[in-house]
């Protein structure tokens, strides 16, 4: 059996549909590290203050309301499930209703400082982790073993979430999924607590012209390479 260190994280950051969560779990169960999706902590909470018709500006609130509503992950599943209490809203937290008010409530610092606190309580108990989301590289996990960033065109982003919205049964109008890209963009990287940057030193990746498995090819090689063989099952 390789000797493996006990920790080991890699970041993964960049704006709405770049493929980030595709690609984190896919670089994940490559290496036999575990995932965590931290935009589906923020959809949870914006999926929160609308059915408890909280004011998604209204973060010290909508904070006590996460904690009240028991959001956790359920790892028994691969890729984890997203849970409010006993309820799994994997795929409720993805509909535009949410979307568009998710970095309304992403912006509120009390919010990030619930998040930030249990993500990190989430690797200290899952310590062998592809993290990906907004912050992960500069905030939450700022000495991660490797923090890649990931770009992609706008059109391109639009298209890859019309054709996932699609897959799940959804027809929404292209204009609408540009806006609400743009909007989010505009919102996550303007804001004062943890706006979505480019970590210092991190790795950049364009996703544009490339397949889900190229990047995960060039990001799997990159750790690889980083770290030689014995680090990972395969
Ligand atoms: O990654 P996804 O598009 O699901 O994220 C939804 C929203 O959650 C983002 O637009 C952003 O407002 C927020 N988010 C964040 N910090 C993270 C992850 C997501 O603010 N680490």
């Amino acid at each position: 059996m390789p000797l493996m260190t006990s920790e080991l994280i890699i970041t993964i950051d960049g704006p709405a549909g770049t493929g980030k969560s595709t690609v984190a779990h896919l670089l994940a169960k490559r290496l036999g590290l575990e995932f965590l999706d931290t935009g589906a902590m923020y959809r949870a909470a914006a999926l929160i203050a609308i059915e408890q018709s909280i004011d998604p500006a209204n973060g010290s609130f909508l904070a006590i309301a996460i904690d009240e509503s028991r959001l956790h992950f359920d790892w028994a599943a691969d890729p984890p499930r997203v849970m409010l209490d006993a309820r799994d809203v994997t795929e409720r937290i993805r509909d535009l209703d949410v979307s568009s008010i998710v970095s309304i409530v992403a912006a509120q610092r009390q919010v990030r400082d619930v998040m930030v606190k249990q993500q990190r309580i989430i690797a200290q108990k899952h310590p062998r982790l592809v993290s990906e989301g907004r912050d992960q590289g500069s905030i939450v996990f700022p000495e991660a073993c490797v923090r890649f960033f990931l770009h992609a065109d706008v059109m391109v982003r639009a298209d890859r979430r019309l054709a996932q919205m699609a897959k799940a049964g959804k027809t929404v109008d292209q204009q609408r999924i540009i806006d609400d890209i743009e909007r989010r963009d505009l919102l996550d990287s303007t804001r004062t607590d943890g706006p979505l940057i480019r970590p210092e030193g991190a790795i950049d990746i364009d996703t544009s012209h490339r397949t889900i498995n190229e990047v995960v090819d060039v990001m799997e090689a990159i750790v690889r390479e980083r770290f030689g063989g014995d680090e990972f099952t395969s």
